[in-house]
């Protein structure tokens, strides 16, 4: 019996989780449950799943939980400190890293720091932090599997072992990391500063929660999924080449040198990837409808055109600075993406402010954690004062 924390339970990969947990209950049990505010759907949750510990950010929903479940034996906890002590418990086998943003870094290397296997779907905190994040994962012997479903499938593609240790010597001529293009593939440029948040967010292919949604319509996902994938397989941007393929079935793929190419397929749904990596390497049933090739019957690939992404630039652009920059890159995103939200700015206001927010800011090393921090809050004010300029 495995002993599961969530940390971001209310969210779509947290649920997406739970499904296959309530799959298994003889192998899986939930020791903590993780939200922002949803006290309600918190609650919710710890009724079905009778968490040791539920923790929400902050103590006013932290009391309201309590309130409600008071007949539960779950200890309701708030705050980072909460976060911190139900990811590192000596009791839990497994921590799933699916809070979204930066402020999943912490709680996500207390995980680390305390030797988990850690299943890793905020992928900002590797995005940010990533020399560090990867340190710190051999320091303490962490068995970092990714949720990403690309990444998860180049894990599937490369020989066993291959997160944290590099390509080299296993024949490999590069991966390939494809993505869908996102709702506005087929998109007149013209028409890209009236889209709505409600459109950027209406995937064709996945069902995610809204950042990551703004994410893929900018192809900044892909972009922060590039970055991902250079930290958890040891690889350069060089080694990684990104294909649109519009039907989202193969998940990525890995090139050898003797022509083989490797590819994981399935239809796209989460559930395979976190089953995947909640089990490996075993194998579980994770409710996902078995992949139909004849239904699908083809299989389409184009290059992503910079004109319609230039996010993904900039995300390269970061990569090749080093440093600080993916931090300010990943901190600028996100607060773009939440004015988008907000409608506080226009959709290709998005590419310009993070682009601002770079030239502006000097590339300095990411020695610490300390410096990262400071270079995350440094683009965050610096890119919330050019949207009040701007508005
Ligand atoms: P979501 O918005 O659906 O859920 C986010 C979760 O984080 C919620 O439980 C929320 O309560 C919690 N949270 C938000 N802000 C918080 C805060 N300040 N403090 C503590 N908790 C907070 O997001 P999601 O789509 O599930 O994505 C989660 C992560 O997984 C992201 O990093 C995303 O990039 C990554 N990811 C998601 C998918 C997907 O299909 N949804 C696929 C690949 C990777
Ligand atoms: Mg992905």
């Amino acid at each position: 019996m495995k002993r599961l924390t969530i940390l971001g339970a209310t969210g779509s990969i947290g649920q997406s989780t739970l499904d296959i947990v309530a799959l298994h209950p003889d192998r899986y049990q939930i020791y903590a449950l993780t939200a922002n505010a949803s006290d309600r759907e918190m609650e919710r949750l710890c009724r079905r799943f009778t968490p040791a510990f539920a923790v929400m950010s902050d103590d006013d929903s932290a009391h309201k939980l309590q309130q409600a479940i008071a007949d539960l034996p779950t200890e309701v906890l708030s705050g980072k400190a909460g976060l911190t002590t139900v990811a590192a418990a000596a009791e839990v086998d497994i921590v799933v890293a699916a809070i979204v943003g930066s402020v999943g870094l912490m709680p996500t290397l207390a995980a680390v720091r305390a030797g988990k296997r850690v299943l890793l779907a905020n992928k900002e905190s590797l995005v940010m932090a990533g020399a560090l994040f990867m340190d710190e994962v051999r320091r303490h012997n962490a068995e970092l599997l990714p949720v990403d479903s690309e990444h998860n499938a180049i894990f599937q593609c490369l020989p066993a072992g291959s997160v944290g240790s590099g390509i080299a010597g296993k024949g490999v001529r590069k991966i390939v990391l494809t993505g869908s293009g996102g709702p506005f593939r087929d998109l007149d440029l013209m028409a890209f500063d009236d889209v709505t948040p409600e459109q950027a967010c209406a995937h064709p292919n996945w069902d995610m929660g809204p950042k990551i949604s703004v994410d893929s319509a900018t192809m900044m996902n892909k972009g922060l999924e590039l970055i991902e994938a250079c930290w958890l397989f040891d690889v350069d941007h060089h080694d990684v080449e990104i294909l649109l393929h519009r039907q989202s079935i193969i998940h990525s793929m890995v090139s050898y040198n003797d022509g083989s190419v490797i590819a994981q397929l399935g239809n796209p749904d989460m559930r395979t990837p976190i089953a995947n990596a909640l089990a490996w390497p075993e194998r579980i049933e994770s409710g996902v409808e078995p992949l139909n090739l004849l239904q699908v019957s083809q299989l389409d690939f184009t290059l992503a055109d910079d004109a319609r992404y230039p996010c993904l630039a900039l995300a390269r652009q970061a990569w090749q600075q080093g440093g600080n920059s993916m931090a300010v890159l990943n901190a600028a995103n996100e607060v773009a993406v939440a004015c988008f939200l907000d409608r506080k700015i226009p959709f290709t206001e998005i590419p310009a402010l993070i682009n601002e927010v770079m030239e502006r800011t000097t590339n300095e090393p990411a020695g610490d954690l300390a410096a990262i921090l400071e270079a995350d809050a440094g683009a965050r004010r610096l890119a919330s004062e050019l949207v009040r300029a701007r508005v």
